[in-house]
């Protein structure tokens, strides 16, 4: 119920025209969509009926929504930009929560041994941008999502660590699995969720076998004194 008065709030937000959403608090997403409303309604290639026509569509068919232009709709026909009349297609939206249909999961299983957010600094950073799960070393860790594998490689306080890019709902994310024991992936590499990468280890700055998990919401960004694009990693498993 809490997350249903979460995404409630979300969508209000975004039909009262805030765009600015807090990156870290995003929990939904409003998209789009046309369904058609009738039988043979035709495609055609611009905004009128002087237009090619490409194809025809039926009645409960749906596509992306990408805009009007005068009486027409503008839809996603087989991936190019295409126009039906707007008589026949009804527009509606579709909010998707991002944690109920994240794509993430727990990459190890294990305890949370030390959460996202503000740190003491005795380690070298005052916000820990990932969270740490404690498990014996060789435990296997697996893709939180399917990706591509950015980086494997021993370097620096993350010792042995992985890389991977994702693209889940639209938006890119990257995730880091660091301190591993082993690393069975290599870069360039496409991989499925859940797939087996490596395995927990203690090899950089760590005192202790575990794994250090971090999301971003883009590309890679470093900061041990804030969030920057880091998400909580928590917030998205399902
Ligand atoms: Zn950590």
């Amino acid at each position: 119920m809490k997350r249903l008065l979460t995404t409630m709030t979300m969508t209000a937000l975004m039909v009262s025209g805030f765009s600015a959403l807090p990156t870290q608090k995003a929990e939904a997403a409003t998209t789009y969509k046309v369904k058609i409303t009738a039988d043979g309604v035709r495609v055609r290639t611009g905004p009128s009926t002087a237009y090619r026509v490409v194809g025809s569509v039926n009645s409960g068919q749906t596509f992306n929504y990408l805009g009007v232009s005068g009486s027409w709709t503008k839809i996603s026909y087989g991936g190019t930009a295409r126009y039906v009349s707007s008589t026949y297609a009804k527009k509606y939206s579709v909010t998707t929560s991002t944690k109920a249909s994240s794509g993430f999961s727990r990459p190890a299983s294990g305890p949370i041994t030390q959460g996202y957010g503000g740190a003491s600094g005795v380690y070298g950073y005052t916000f820990h941008n990932g969270i740490d799960i404690g498990a014996p070393t060789g435990t296997p860790v697996y893709a939180s999502a399917g990706g591509t594998v950015i980086t494997s490689r021993y370097y620096g306080a993350y010792g042995n660590h992985i890389m991977m890019k994702h693209t889940v709902n639209g938006v890119s994310y990257t995730t880091v699995y660091a301190h591993l024991n082993s690393r069975s992936v290599y870069v360039g590499q496409t991989i499925a969720k859940g797939t087996k990468i490596g395995t927990i280890g203690a090899t950089g700055n760590a005192f202790g076998a575990h794994l250090h998990f971090e999301m971003h919401r883009g590309s890679y960004v470093y900061s041990g004194t804030y969030a920057a694009n880091s998400v909580n990693p928590l917030n998205y498993f399902n």
